[in-house]
């Protein structure tokens, strides 16, 4: 169990001298026991308060990672059990199940689903990073063998799964570069995958079939020197998976114990044989509160869905996707080309730069920082108004890179024409756009 914010208080320098960025130590403390603040931000705890602390001050919900290179799958880290409160921080990681007893096709067929589905939105690429290789053979060389080659044809952050240690031996030794989770401890092999977790330095995940002996058993493994661990509750319907992970984050967080303050593994893909209910059960567990969700395949229309609600859900909600300030040239324009502008506010870009592509009229598209805001937001905030648009107009730069003075606005904003006019000075000439980003492709191509 961690400290109260009293007892660490009773550590702290009690100087109260801000630097730490909260008024007083008391609130310090009070920040560090909920897990709000990092011990490091205070830079007068002593040497002897720090070892005092350093349980503390530890993330409630241990953060670790998976894989390597640029698909490192990051998991838990989580300080909040509501994302009003503050920002879900690690994502749960999406994972395809393979086993070694599918036949060849079906093999290539999740692999080949794994590598392409990918989408971009808002900027982002959002794609899945898991692949989950399990061990139903009972064969260690064809277990051995399928983990070389999703290794080999993918950056796929690897599971290992097996019921023998052997054959998770044979299967780290293929990837132990990669960094996988091995999968899993249950009572009977605790020692033996301890020792290959430990000397491969990969997270282990942990099985158990009620939270008593969950925690009984992190808390051995804990005690044995392993850090990185995975819990598995073992579940397999909606309603107690549901539970099981919300009874976790909750003992986590606000009872600070330490023995299931680790990052979860779920399996839909056990829970149903039904692709849409397993979907729904992936959503659910999206939301609350899953670190790594097993789904038996990836196909457009169930990965796609649960890619763009992760994104919601893992989005800071206090702050806005946004764009760089800048000129955003679409469709290769030249010193003639019409200039549009509009805010920074992503979605808003990506609409208006999508309508413009569709015009197939090159443009410049004058993108202003207004903090995130969607035009009439902006505007209505004093951010996206006649003299702020036209100073930064001027220094943003478009004048070397057309020789007509032309700025098209939102017609949602056709009322700051006036002051923009002003501040941009008698050379200018300010068109109103469509109100509707969905008729500006029509608007260019009318040839204003
Ligand atoms: Fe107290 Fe340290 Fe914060 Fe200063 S920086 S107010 S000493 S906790």
């Amino acid at each position: 169990m961690g400290l109260t914010g009293i007892q660490i208080f009773k550590l702290l320098p009690k100087t109260n001298c801000k630097e730490c960025g909260v008024p007083t130590c008391l609130a310090f403390a009070m920040n560090l026991a909920a897990g709000k603040a990092e011990l490091s931000a205070c830079p007068y705890v002593s040497e002897e308060a720090k070892a005092l602390l350093s349980e503390a001050s530890a993330p409630p919900i241990r953060p670790l990672a998976i894989g390597s290179g640029e698909n490192v799958v990051k998991i838990g880290g989580e300080t909040v059990l509501f994302r009003h409160e503050k920002t879900f921080v690690n994502k749960p990681g999406l994972a395809v199940l393979i086993s070694d007893t599918l036949p060849e096709a079906e093999v290539n067929g999740r692999l080949k689903r794994f590598k392409e589905l990918k989408y971009e939105r808002v900027g982002l690429t959002l794609r899945p990073e898991m692949v989950a290789v399990k061990n139903e053979s009972g064969d260690p060389g064809k277990f051995e063998a399928l983990v070389k080659k999703v290794k080999a044809e993918t950056d796929a952050a690897l599971i290992l799964m097996s019921d023998k240690v052997e054959n998770l031996a044979a299967g780290v030794k293929a990837c132990a570069d990669r960094v996988p989770l091995i999968y899993a401890v249950n009572n009977g092999n605790g020692e033996a995958l301890a020792k290959l977790a430990k000397e491969n330095k990969c997270p282990l995940a942990v099985k158990a079939t009620s939270m008593e002996s969950l925690a009984a058993l992190s808390d051995k493994l804990t005690a044995a020197g392993l850090k990185d661990l995975v819990l598995d509750t073992g579940s397999r319907t909606l309603r107690k998976a549901f539970e099981d992970q919300v009874f976790i984050r909750r003992a986590a967080l606000l009872q600070k114990n330490r023995s299931l303050g680790f990052p979860t593994i779920a399996f839909p893909c056990e829970m149903t044989k039904d692709p849409m209910k397993e979907t729904l059960i992936a959503a659910t567990l999206v939301a609350k509160y899953a670190g790594i969700i097993v789904l038996s395949d990836f196909q457009g229309e169930i990965l796609f869905p649960l890619l763009v609600e992760r994104l919601n859900v893992y989005t800071d909600p206090q702050r806005p996707m946004m764009m760089q300030q800048g000129i955003y040239p679409i469709g290769n324009p030249t010193e003639t080309a019409p200039v549009l502008i509009t805010t920074n506010f992503s979605l808003t870009y990506f609409i208006v730069s999508g309508e413009i592509e569709s015009s197939r009229v090159p443009s410049w598209l004058l993108v202003m920082d207004t903090e995130g805001l969607s035009v009439l937001t902006a505007w209505a905030a004093g951010k996206f108004v006649g003299d702020a648009i036209g100073a930064f107009v001027k220094k943003s730069g478009i004048t070397e890179k057309v020789k007509h003075r032309r700025v098209i606005i939102p017609g949602a904003v056709a009322a700051v024409s006036g002051d923009l006019e002003e501040e941009l000075g008698k050379d200018w000439e300010v068109r109103i756009g469509p109100r509707e980003a969905a008729h500006i492709t029509a608007y260019l191509k009318s040839g204003n």
